[in-house]
């Protein structure tokens, strides 16, 4: 055995305990950390012929880079939609990496992780109150989850014109209805051969809204003509939190013939709580969904879900069969992940979600998004209040989306995002909306309270009286 293995796992108690230390320092003071930093790192490119050994690599590492790492698991990092993580998924996610799981299927490898990831989408299947209609399974992310449903999405509407697009290629034009999809979803469709500029796109609700007009929708499906479609629809779009009117998408879909696809990365878990279930109202009628947990689920990176209805477990299965590989079975023999999914081997990427959720249950996850929408809201009141700011649409959930309230000018609020992001104790991140110059900040991750939002609102305030006597 090389000599730096070898000495490695001989060492590899004060290793571990090293870093315990560490991680807990870092969790400890999470609150207090920066949340931007502007790293001057050099890149070091050359590999040691001799390697440092896992004490001396600790110390290289925590040299250039452990002060540089920011606090986007902590609470006050409010920008795009990033979660933090809970106690419980550090542990799981600890232990997926000891035991280097890779969940395929129960029988060929005699394992258990196949079970466990079963077990986890169950469990996440009574989080959401949906039914277990959906096969589920667990991919990198909201983009993968979005990748995954599309491509089903893809075979069925090949099935419906009495092609198999898996086996022979696109043959046909894919027609994709959407009002605002997320930008991952439009990736998806250039990585599915479909192509980003396929969509046709759907007039949304009204001023400050990014959900689908209902009635336009029916008019561009009468005007297809009794062609099959796919619906790209939202559950909490990304600036303002918004959602697509799922009863009505719903008997639309009694009428005609098409693939309804949700993205609700994060908007899913509405679902969580009495007082904000009523947005997805009806959705478990939908063809797929996509969640992610590395956002309000507060598991680490990189972790999301996927669900299909199982009635078309078939068009999945001709979607992703691994086949031509003769030692890792017959598809259609024996229920393996690689068969319903893009990749292979994977992580046991179920495992950080199985401990939090079974560490917190369903009272611990209502809570943890009562409180992310009470959050956004103080902070909205505050918007609405102040002087120097207002409200681009109105808080439906957990996203605020705000610009300055005197000036129209993309140049000054993006100064002032700059200022404020530059104090290192709140991060947001800008958009634009209705053609005006916005800043977002979205609230997902579990340790957020009230003493987080005074510092927010004071950081604000400060930055905007400062940029205005300037
Ligand atoms: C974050 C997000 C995605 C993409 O998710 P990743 O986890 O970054 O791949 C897709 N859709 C919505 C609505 C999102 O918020």
């Amino acid at each position: 055995m090389n000599e730096q293995l070898k000495n490695d796992l001989g060492n590899l108690e004060d290793l571990l305990e090293k870093v315990k230390l560490q991680g807990l320092d870092y969790l400890n003071t999470i609150k207090d950390r920066k949340t931007s930093t502007t790293p001057s790192i050099s890149f070091q490119s050359q590999l040691q012929e001799i390697g440092l050994g896992g004490i001396d690599t600790l110390k290289l590492f925590n040299e250039r880079f452990e002060n540089v790492i920011v606090g986007s698991a902590g609470p006050r990092y409010l920008g795009y939609v990033v979660g933090g993580v809970t106690p419980a998924a550090i542990i799981g996610d600890w232990l997926a990496t000891v035991y280097d799981q890779n969940p395929q299927t129960a029988t060929a490898q005699g394992d258990v992780s196949i079970v466990i990831e079963k077990e986890t989408i169950k469990l996440l299947l009574e989080l959401f109150n949906l039914p277990n209609s959906f096969q589920g399974g667990f991919v990198t992310g909201a983009t993968m989850s979005n990748f995954t449903c599309l491509a089903v999405a893809r075979q069925w509407i090949g099935a419906q014109l009495g092609k198999d697009f898996a086996k022979d290629g696109i043959s046909e034009k894919i027609e994709i209805l959407s009002a605002v999809p997320h930008s991952s979803a439009i990736k998806s469709l250039s990585m599915l051969g479909i192509g980003r500029n396929n969509v046709e796109i759907i007039e949304v609700d009204g001023e400050n809204r990014e959900a689908i007009n209902i009635q336009h929708l029916e008019q561009k499906i009468i005007a297809l003509n009794g062609k099959p479609f796919i619906l790209i629809s939202s559950a909490g779009t990304v600036n303002t939190a918004d959602f697509d009117d799922f009863k009505a998408i719903a008997q639309l879909k009694e009428k005609y013939n098409f693939w309804w696809h949700i993205d609700g990365a994060f908007g899913a878990f509405a679902a969580c709580s009495p007082h904000t279930n009523h947005l997805v109202e009806d959705w478990e009628k939908a063809d797929s969904i996509t969640i992610d947990c590395h956002k309000w689920l507060n598991v680490p990176y990189d972790c999301a879900f996927f669900m299909v209805k199982k009635e078309h477990q078939l068009l999945q299965l001709e979607t992703f069969k691994n086949s031509n590989a003769p030692y890792l079975g017959e598809p259609s023999d024996d229920f393996n992940f690689l068969n319903f999914l893009p990749e292979n081997s994977r992580r046991l990427r179920a495992l950080p979600a199985w401990f939090s959720l079974t560490a917190y249950g369903r009272k611990g996850y209502q809570d943890i998004v009562d409180n992310s929408v009470k959050m956004a809201n103080i902070l909205s009141e505050f918007i609405t209040s102040s002087q120097h700011f207002k409200l681009l649409a109105p808080t439906r959930l957990n996203n605020v989306c705000f610009t300055l309230s005197n000036t129209n000018d993309a140049g000054e609020v993006m100064r002032f995002l700059t200022t404020l992001n530059n104090t290192g104790k709140v991060f947001m991140t800008p958009t634009v909306f209705n053609g005006l110059q916005g800043i977002r900040a979205s609230f997902v991750n579990w340790r957020t309270d009230l003493s987080d939002l005074e510092i927010i609102i004071r950081e604000m305030e400060k930055v905007a009286l400062s940029e205005k006597s300037e």
